[in-house]
């Protein structure tokens, strides 16, 4: 029982300046959102670019503050304000896989450096000899052989550069890893050898995972629960099966029309996603619904109940 993360209510305002000497106005990039992600589990946060998947990767690593809400990760609460001991905690228990290979990667570092840094800043061990041992037990991991410590990224293929980047996020043993659209820089060929390999990672050590993707079929892959992020908002939420099985909201079913065509169920989402700044009144999705009526111009709808552990914000989602 219990839950490694909870997310509560959290939303995230910036004031941004829509031009150069125009008043700064709010920009409100996270809408009330929460969820929990059980130990050992990966929640997949959904959604397309400007959706605030990335500022909620961003709070639970501790790169910025939520501007109301709460964070818990295992016994550590963490609010609005920076808490110093609290950071530093979290920098050991969750590590992040992020999404282009090439710039995560100094050139100019071996691999061999690249991995075994945060243990050098963290967690040193006794010596040199010690260091080789941690680094090629870590390449091992992420079948690759010892003898690519001594290689300069620039030698290694996306794939394998992507491979270093989470021996490098294991070095420190975490128990929770923010993976941002880890695969979406590899060719769909590599992609899923990269999956395989963090969910046997995951099996191996137990590990915890939030992952980030813009690309449903990756989600669907992975996840164990799924939140499909619209705006800042969650349209739904739920156990992968629910949500991918029988998905409630015209989003999440335009979102698995384009993922597999060939099925051709849904009308596929068109138009783009509105500027956050002047987010649509009622629901937010409704300038691209194919199901809109009247009310949905002018009435939010509320995350509700519309199945066993399944959430959608429709107004005329079946329950
Ligand atoms: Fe579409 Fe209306 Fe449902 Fe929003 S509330 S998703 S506009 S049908």
């Amino acid at each position: 029982g219990g839950t490694l993360v909870e997310v509560s209510r959290l939303t995230k305002i910036y004031k941004v300046r829509p031009r150069l000497l125009s008043k700064p106005r709010p920009l409100t990039a996270v809408n009330d959102v929460s969820f929990a992600i059980e130990p050992g589990g990966t929640f997949g946060l959904v959604g397309e670019s400007g959706s605030g998947k990335t500022t909620i990767a961003r709070i639970i690593m501790g790169a910025e503050t939520a501007t109301t809400g709460s964070l818990r990760i295992a016994d550590h609460h963490f609010g609005a304000r920076h808490d110093d001991a609290g950071d530093a905690w979290r920098h050991r228990f969750l590590q992040p896989v992020l999404q282009d290979p090439h710039g995560a990667l100094d050139p100019a570092m071996r691999i061999g450096r690249i991995i075994d840094e945060p243990l050098r800043v963290q967690r040193p061990l006794p010596d040199e000899k010690a260091y080789r041992a941690r680094v090629a037990d870590l390449l091992g991991q992420v079948g690759l052989p010892p003898a690519f410590a001594d290689r300069l990224p620039g030698a290694l293929s996306g794939g394998q550069r992507q491979r270093v980047a989470i021996a490098r996020a294991l070095a420190l043993d975490p128990k929770l890893l923010v993976l941002d659209e880890p695969v979406s820089a590899l060719d769909v060929s590599i992609q899923a050898q990269v999956l395989n390999l963090l969910k046997d990672l995951q099996d191996r050590h137990g590990l915890t995972y939030l992952l980030i993707s813009h690309d449903l079929a990756v989600v669907a892959f992975m996840a164990t629960r799924i939140g499909v992020l619209y705006l800042g908002q969650f349209m739904e939420l739920g156990g992968r099966r629910s949500v991918l099985e029988r998905p409630a909201h015209p989003y999440t079913q335009a979102l698995i029309a384009a993922a597999e065509p060939a099925l051709d169920q849904a009308v596929p989402v068109s138009g783009e996603i509105p500027s956050p700044l002047d987010p649509p009144l009622g629901c937010s999705f409704h300038p691209r619904c194919h199901k809109a009526q009247a009310r949905c111009r002018v009435e939010k709808p509320l995350l509700r109940p519309v199945g066993p552990d399944h959430w959608a914000a429709c107004h005329f989602a079946e329950t």
